[in-house]
This record gives C-alpha cells, structure tokens and sequence, in this order.
C-alpha cells in the first residue's frame, strides 16, 4: 500500500497553539541551571497539545539530567567549517530522512544515510571543494503539518507530527501525542550516534589527527528544532566557554512554518551558540530575512547562519535574487543552501506525494544562475534522500513512473531520492562547481 500521510503544503497554518512551559524550576543540572528561557513567547507554533501535563513536567525533568547528544567543540568545529562555506572556499552536502522512524534499527538507518552522503560528498570534492557532511539525522523526529487532523476513508485523526510526538500508524491510540516519546527520541539519537562513531572509527583506523575537520561522529548531524519541550530541555551550558548549545544535534534549522523572527522558535535559536539554518520559501521578503539575520546572527559572524533556500523550480530564478541582493548588501556573511524538494512537491493523479527528478535538478540549477549572476558563493545542497533503492520521486537515470511509486514507498512524511537519484543529484551539483 502507498503511504498517504499528509505533506506540509501550506506556508502558513492557523494550527496548535500549545503553551511552551518552561523547565521545571530546579530540575536541571548544575550544567544547565540559570539558563531556562525567560521570554520564550507563550504560544509556539506547530506544538502537539500534550495530554497529560504532570507526564511532560515529569519528562522534561527527565531529559534535562541527560547529557547533551553533542560535543561542544564539534558544534564549534562545525561553525568554523560553515565559515569556510560562507567564504566560498567550502560546500555543504546535508541530507537525510523527511522524518526518521525509531523502529528503523541503528545500522540500516546509518548505512543508508551515511553511505549515501560519503558518495555524494566524494562526488562533489571531485569538483574542487572540500565537503562538508551534514546527515539529517540523529533527531529528524518532529513535524510541522499543514493540518492538525488527517481524514482517511471518513474517519478523522490527529495528524502524525513525527515519531517524538506520536505515531504514524492511523488509529487513535498511535495518534495520541505521547511526551514520553521524546525520551525514547533522545535514545534513538544516541544509538545513531553512537552507530556514526562506529563506522567512522572503523573507516579511518588513524583518524586522531591533531587539526580534525570532522566529527567523531565522522558527519555531523543535524534536524529541525520544531519540538521546543526538546530542544529546550536539552540546552547546556559548556563549562569552559559559558556559552550555551542546544544539546540534540550539531546543527538545528527552524523551518518555513515556525521561522517568524518574533516568534518561539527563532527565540530559541538566538538563545544557542550552535551554527542555525532557516528554511526560505518563494514568500520570504527581504525585510523578513533581514529581521532574521539580526536576530540570529547579530555579530555577523561566518559559520553561524545558513539559509536554505527552498522556493521551487518554477519561482527560485524569479525569487531569490532580491534576497540574495539584499543580504549581499547587508555584509551579512550566510552559507546558502538550495533545498530542491519542499518547493517541488506535487500530487499524482492518484493522490501520491511525489517530486520530480527534474524539477529537482532545475531548482539546483537555478539556484546556481542566480548566485552567479550576484556574485555570491552557492553553497551547496540540503535534500530528503536514502541511499535505498525506494520509490517515492519519479524521475531520473532510473526513469521511476508514477506507477512505480507504489513499489517501495517508506517514506513517513515527505518522498525521498533514492540513492541513484542522491547520486546523480551529487553529479549536476559537481558539474555546476566546475
Ligand atoms: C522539512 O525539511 O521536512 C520541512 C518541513 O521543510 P520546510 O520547513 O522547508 O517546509
Ligand atoms: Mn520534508
């Protein structure tokens, strides 16, 4: 059967507007203590309306004994990676699961993502620039949803919002936002990350050199930062620097329903040290991108902002360049990215969420027109992909139907480029850097 989860669509969503609490006072670390947000705006988008308040206050308590997933010096490292990106010198390749599954176990979920992107970035290198691996995984669990509820064969449910929050399968008790998900989201994002270490240790047998450029976790490892009960509770303070990281993935990026620069989850952002992404759709206006560059990067530093441009291939050359003209002008020093697929995503005849290989390659390269003609240095790619052979976009080497689609369809949210798709996106990224 095709997967028929609903896919966010809508820029806007008049959705949830769950109450963000605040961590229980006293319930965090020494580590951690004094740090609790004090003007998170009370309402935040796109939050499950948990069922039990007790169970969250006591989940939150629980994962702010936990120790961050992520090494400080590797969010560090990775900002001065981006930097490198910022200045044209470097390239991002950043992929993964729409939304990762918990039960997917550890080794299948790091082949299949982590394989793929070494492919691809040794595609890329080969071009020129030293790639930077950025997995979206390791916490690719919550969801923004253009609408709470999903109808099925007349029969109403709450939209799936990710596995941190709920269940994908399509009965009420699966459905029910559950907190107690998000501690098992921290487990599954420690096994990943212990399952990277693994492959990456057993990759490079002499890998302690003394200037490394990479992770232990040999990619570094990103997600949305949707699920501010979270991401919250999981901020530390490094004991060296004072400074404070969000403790769930290297890098976070605040996506195209939840990125207003007054809102919660901007708040958040400008709150860590780590290097932030923002999702850019065709009806970003520069005064908004402006509002968010000084509200995220106000030191305009180089590594710690990077925005994902996700317009479509049929509005990015017309789109973009008054963005990328007015941060030009600004001084501001971004890493952007071109995310290929959420701007593409279409609907077959029979009702299946799809994306087209080609239009894929031709956001990419408008993408790559338009710095050109700025000036501006493109920097590289941020994709839904798997190196497993699914069938969820059509198109391509492989020349997948429509028809085809119900072969192999996993995907929980959005569809995916299967590893030949990932691969030949690789190749016209490489062609375009030449
Ligand atoms: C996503 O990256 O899965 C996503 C929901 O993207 P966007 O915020 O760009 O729609
Ligand atoms: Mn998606």
């Amino acid at each position: 059967t095709i997967a028929t989860a609903l896919v966010p669509t809508a820029p806007t969503d008049p959705d949830a507007t769950a109450v963000l609490t605040e961590p229980t006072p006293g319930s965090l670390p020494a580590s951690a203590s004094g740090q609790a947000p004090a003007s998170v705006p009370p309402a935040a988008p796109h939050q499950p309306v948990w069922p039990d308040p007790a169970e969250l206050r006591d989940v939150r308590a629980r994962l702010s004994a936990l120790p961050s997933l992520v090494p400080a010096t590797e969010c560090e490292l990775l900002r001065d990676r981006l930097a490198a990106v910022a200045n044209g010198e470097a390239v991002v390749v950043q992929g993964g699961d729409c939304a990762e599954a918990f039960d997917q176990p550890v080794g299948e979920r790091v082949r299949s993502k982590a394989d793929v992107l070494d492919r691809m970035s040794e595609t890329v290198s080969a071009a020129g620039f030293p790639v930077v691996r950025i997995g979206r995984l390791a916490g690719q669990y919550a969801k923004p949803r253009s609408s709470p509820v999903e109808i099925r064969d007349g029969v109403e449910l709450p939209a799936y919002r990710g596995d941190a929050v709920n269940g994908s399968l399509f009965d009420p008790r699966s459905r029910t936002p559950d907190p107690r998900r998000m501690l098992r989201a921290y487990r599954e994002s420690a096994g990943t990350l212990a399952g990277l270490r693994e492959r990456a240790a057993a990759g490079e047998p002499g890998a302690r050199r003394p200037a490394p450029t990479r992770p232990a976790t040999g990619l570094f490892v990103s997600h949305e930062a949707l699920l501010l009960d979270y991401e919250t509770t999981l901020v530390r303070t490094d004991s060296v620097t004072g400074a404070r990281y969000a403790g769930s993935g290297h890098l976070l990026w605040i996506g195209e329903r939840t990125r207003q620069p007054d809102g919660a989850h901007v708040e958040f952002a400008a709150r860590v040290r780590n290097p932030v992404g923002v999702k850019l759709g065709p009806g970003a206006e520069p005064d908004e991108v402006l509002a968010l560059i000084d509200r995220l990067d106000p030191e305009r530093e180089p590594g710690r902002l990077v925005l994902i441009v996700r317009m479509g291939a049929g509005k990015v050359r017309r789109r973009l360049p008054r963005l990328v003209e007015k941060v030009r002008a600004s001084g501001a020093p971004v890493v952007w990215l071109c995310d290929p697929m959420h701007g593409n995503t279409v609907s077959t005849s029979g009702g299946v969420k799809t994306r087209r290989m080609a239009d894929v390659l031709d956001e990419l390269t408008g993408f790559f027109e338009v710095h050109r003609e700025m000036g501006t240095h493109p920097g590289g790619v941020h994709a839904e992909l798997t190196g497993d052979p699914v069938t969820e976009c059509v198109g391509g080497g492989g020349r997948l139907t429509d028809e085809d689609l119900r072969h192999r369809y996993e995907s929980l949210c959005d569809p995916r480029l299967n590893g030949t798709q990932s691969l030949e996106l690789a190749a016209r990224l490489a062609e375009l850097y030449r």
